[in-house]
């Protein structure tokens, strides 16, 4: 199982970070360890002083493909939920100067909770139009919608396809809307689609 991640997707998110609105998809991927297991702990890293929470609709993989038509590449994914790409923002901003990966910032173990349960994609009436938000100690602190995204569910599959195979069982961190921002430890976040909580941590 492999964790792509896009960065970058949300305009209003990519100018929060100083970064131009991208003409093509951005990924980064994470390894199986980035998942944090079921009812496991959060604990703060060590090795970071800004550790930021970036909310993200997660989609997963379904079948087999490799360069997947824009015609066919719905049929590749019907399930979908919810995930935090923790990201070690002051770490990933001395990669950015350096010019280096961003693994070190972004791959780090239990850096990619999901939501337990994942929502089959018939139960939405339309996919380019999907809210989810965050909650930070009961504040919504990010509230993105599919509409915003700026390359759209089979747009990413078309795209990572022509350079990765795409296994089952393989999920896609779909990117962060605007609002990201550090957390220490105590917080509580809480993760929905639409109005259905689907995921709850606490960082320890
Ligand atoms: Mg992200």
């Amino acid at each position: 199982m492999k964790i792509i991640c896009i960065g970058r997707n949300f305009a209003q998110h990519a100018k929060e970070l100083g970064n131009d609105v991208p003409k093509e998809p951005v990924f980064f991927m994470k390894p199986d360890s980035a998942r944090l297991p079921k009812k496991a702990p959060f604990y703060y890293p060590n090795f970071t002083k800004d550790l930021h929470y970036e909310i993200e609709l997660v989609i997963r993989i379904n079948k087999l493909g490799k360069n997947i038509s824009k015609k066919f590449a719905h049929t590749y994914y019907d399930e979908i939920g919810l995930g935090i790409d923790f990201t070690a923002r002051d770490i990933q901003q001395e990669c950015k100067e350096k010019g280096l990966p961003w693994e070190k910032a972004k791959a780090f173990d239990y850096s990619a909770p999901m939501s337990q349960t994942f929502i089959k994609k018939s139960e939405f009436k339309d996919l380019n139009n999907i809210n989810f938000s965050l909650k930070k100690n009961n504040e919504i602190v990010q509230l993105g919608n599919t509409s915003q995204m700026i390359f759209d569910f089979d747009d990413l599959i078309v795209y990572l396809s022509q350079f990765l195979t795409l296994k089952i069982g393989d999920y896609i961190f779909t990117g962060t809307p605007a609002g990201v921002g550090a957390v220490t430890i105590g917080d509580q976040l809480e993760g929905f689609i639409e109005d259905q909580k689907m995921l709850e941590l606490k960082v320890r």
